[in-house]
């Protein structure tokens, strides 16, 4: 029995979950949103933006020693990408598993990344790490007024 297992399990969290220029480009927008839609998540925030090289440094700030770093900035400030804020229990986890693994050949096929692309420097999506790096990302990708607080009509339908 593990009762912080279960606890995180059940918890409302919020994810930051980007599609990545290449996404943008190849008009993958409408089934991206859709997946996380139909799963039963709620969208809190919703933006088309072009991403200035300093914001890619940040989000990215961990990553920064590895030798991909320059060309990953290159890439995300390519072009706009789809910023999202989403909520639910267990939106994190979730959203990771449908995103699939970071290098798309390994992505199983029915994730985003599995389905939708080939390789690593062009895997189309982002999604947040851990509930604390999603409250961070988003609260660096969106300015307050931007989060919607509201009540799906489906929400007794999804919830016990
Ligand atoms: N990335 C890359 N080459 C690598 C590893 C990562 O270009 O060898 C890029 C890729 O776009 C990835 C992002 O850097 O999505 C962030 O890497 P991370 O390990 O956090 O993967 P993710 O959390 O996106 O699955
Ligand atoms: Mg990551």
């Amino acid at each position: 029995f593990l009762p912080h297992l279960v606890a995180s399990l059940e918890q409302v969290e919020q994810s930051y979950i980007m599609i990545k220029p290449d996404g943008v480009q190849r008009g993958l927008v409408g089934d991206i949103i859709s997946r996380f839609e139909k799963k039963g998540f709620k969208l809190i925030g919703l933006k088309i933006f072009q991403c200035p090289k300093e914001l890619a440094e940040e989000h990215y700030k961990d990553l920064q020693s590895k030798p991909f770093f320059p060309k990953l900035i290159e890439y995300i400030t390519s072009g706009p990408v789809v910023c999202m804020a989403w909520e639910g229990v267990g939106v994190v986890a979730s959203a990771r598993k449908l995103i699939g693994a970071t290098n798309p050949l390994q992505a199983e096929p029915g994730t985003i990344r599995g389905d939708l692309a080939v390789q690593t420097g062009r895997n189309v999506v982002h999604g947040s790490d851990s509930p604390e790096n999603g409250k961070r990302e988003i609260a660096l990708w969106f300015e307050e007024g931007e989060l919607v607080p509201w009540t799906p009509v489906q929400e007794p339908w999804l919830r016990e």
